[in-house]
């Protein structure tokens, strides 16, 4: 090494450990970048059209990113630091598809409650944020080469992102979009004029989807924007084209 270690500098330089450096250190980075981002967002701005789209847009980069965090770097260091504190298996963090909160309450955006609880939300998930920050800036620091104590302030840290943090930051995406529609309602009817376009009304799954040069159901002409990942989808009548299986043997 050329410089000295600063992250778990006792531990031996073994490639779990370096890629467990690799993972702290890109949650120290992410979480504070979360943080300077959220805390932009307050006090929040007047809702003019443009203030409510970068307030949304602000709260969309922080909540992908603190996603990222959750089920990427922080599940990876819990794993590497179960396999180097003497491989016992550790229950892998449930993690569950739909952790997307509802909006208890009908939200008025005009009455300024929307506001409130935007606040609010924006509060807990930088409290979040703010713990889970401390917890890995102190499992970093730690010196002595018994990686055994780690585990359990993993874990900590993983469960603070992934079950209030990432649930605190989804609700106020939540609470930004209906507040940034409020603000702009012609950008909300064009939004819901994409969602509506862009959801299939059927899938219809054939060979060669991915290169039809025209709709087989309607006639309309399919171009490279029409290509999904799996095949291709055709705005005029809605239908989702997607690639048969290979067959196999
Ligand atoms: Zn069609």
């Amino acid at each position: 090494m050329t410089h000295s270690e600063t992250i778990l500098p006792d531990l031996p330089d073994s490639e779990q450990i370096r890629e467990l450096r690799f993972h702290l250190r890109s949650l120290q980075q992410d979480l504070a970048a979360s943080i300077a981002r959220l805390e932009l967002c307050l006090p929040l701005p007047a809702m003019e059209p443009a203030t409510a789209w970068r307030l949304r847009e602000t709260v969309a980069t922080a909540t992908a990113a603190i996603e990222h965090d959750a089920r990427h770097h922080v599940q990876r260091a819990l794993d590497l630091v179960s396999v180097v504190s003497g491989g016992a298996d550790h229950a892998p963090l449930e993690v569950e598809p739909a952790v997307m909160p509802s909006l208890t309450a009908p939200v008025d955006p005009v009455s300024g409650a929307t506001r409130d609880q935007l606040e609010r939300a924006l509060g807990d998930a930088l409290a979040a944020l703010a713990r889970a920050q401390a917890i890995i800036v102190e499992i970093a620091a730690t010196q002595g080469d018994d990686a055994a104590t780690l585990r359990a302030r993993v874990s900590i840290a993983a469960e603070t992102l992934w079950r209030v943090a990432w649930p605190a930051a989804q609700r106020c995406l939540a609470l930004a979009q209906v507040l940034h529609h409020a603000a702009d309602p012609a950008a909300a009817s064009d939004e819901a004029r994409a969602d509506e376009l862009a959801t299939p009304l059927r899938e219809v799954a054939i060979d060669a989807a991915r290169s039809l040069s025209s709709c087989p159901r309607c006639g309309a002409p399919l171009a490279a924007e029409d290509r999904t990942f799996d095949g291709s989808y055709c705005e005029s009548c809605r239908t989702r084209f997607f690639q048969l299986e290979p067959r196999t043997g």
